[in-house]
């Protein structure tokens, strides 16, 4: 089970539209904090560990919740600093990135960060030496691929399992084979727009078919109806990220009872 941790105003679809610039961030209410604040519970009343891949940004302004992360027994990781997609970054960027968000949030949490995992799994086919960078960054494992089209990001032909890329274990976002066909099953927004039925169902046929662990990610502002909207988005963007808002927290109560979940390096990395 993990949580991109950051903002509402910091999703990738929001910038690469032209709605919502960097420099406008700091004039934004945060809400990372409240919310996240929420899914602890969520998860401690579930009995669930998570990994919480979080933003350096984040982590500079809110050291308090990442102690809170840390001291509930979760897994703290990296989620690079502010977003950049790692496909946008020289390899010299990258590894300035990925060092500087390592150091803050150990310094943060007060414990060691392995785990890593690019704003909107941008390592694919242009930038395969990003693993290599993680590893001599002393990253362990990384979880930013994902095996599907999609128009933001994902290559059809990466493996769909774990797989070892030199000194790092890769941990590719789940996918399901359905009817001939690689579907996504990690999680994102088509968990908050399909009937929950249809989810269980694909996250099934990895868990009990493929008899292997399957990879769940969601944000903190997915359970934020009350979130601010952004106004001039295109119209995929906003069904994106506005549906189903009000009822994922249900939906998400009934997914962390209906499989057993666990911090992603307790799963993978043996
Ligand atoms: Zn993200």
């Amino acid at each position: 089970m993990s949580v991109d941790v950051e903002d509402w105003f910091q999703v990738w679809a929001f910038e690469g539209s032209g709605a919502i610039t960097r420099p406008q961030w700091e004039s934004f209410p945060r809400r990372v904090e409240a919310n996240t604040d929420r899914l602890l519970g969520l998860f401690a009343d579930a009995e669930v560990k998570a990994t919480f891949f979080t933003l350096g940004w984040v982590a500079e302004r809110h050291p308090s919740l990442i102690r809170r992360i840390v001291e509930q027994g979760h897994e703290l990781a990296s989620h690079g600093w502010d977003h950049t997609r790692a496909d946008a970054q020289t390899p010299e960027q990258f590894r300035a990135d990925i060092r500087r968000t390592k150091r803050a949030l150990e310094a943060a949490g007060g414990c060691e960060v392995v785990g890593y995992r690019a704003a909107t799994f941008s390592i694919g086919p242009k930038n395969p030496w990003a693993f290599e960078v993680l590893a001599e960054e002393g990253y362990r494992y990384d979880s930013s691929t994902y095996p599907v089209k999609h128009d933001f990001y994902g290559d059809v032909h990466a493996p769909r399992e774990p797989h070892r890329r030199g000194n790092l274990l890769e941990v590719p976002m789940t996918t399901c084979r359905r009817m001939g066909r690689t579907l996504p099953a990690a999680g994102g927004g088509w968990f908050r727009l399909l009937p929950y039925g249809v989810s269980r169902a694909n996250l099934r046929r990895v868990v009990d078919g493929e008899k292997r662990p399957a990879v769940f990610y969601f944000h903190p502002w997915e359970i934020d109806s009350g979130q601010p909207r952004v106004r001039n988005l295109p119209w995929k963007t906003r069904v994106r990220h506005y549906t189903g808002l009000s009822r994922m927290e249900a939906k998400l109560s009934r997914l962390l009872r209906d499989f057993a979940w666990d911090r992603m390096d307790r799963v993978f990395l043996k």
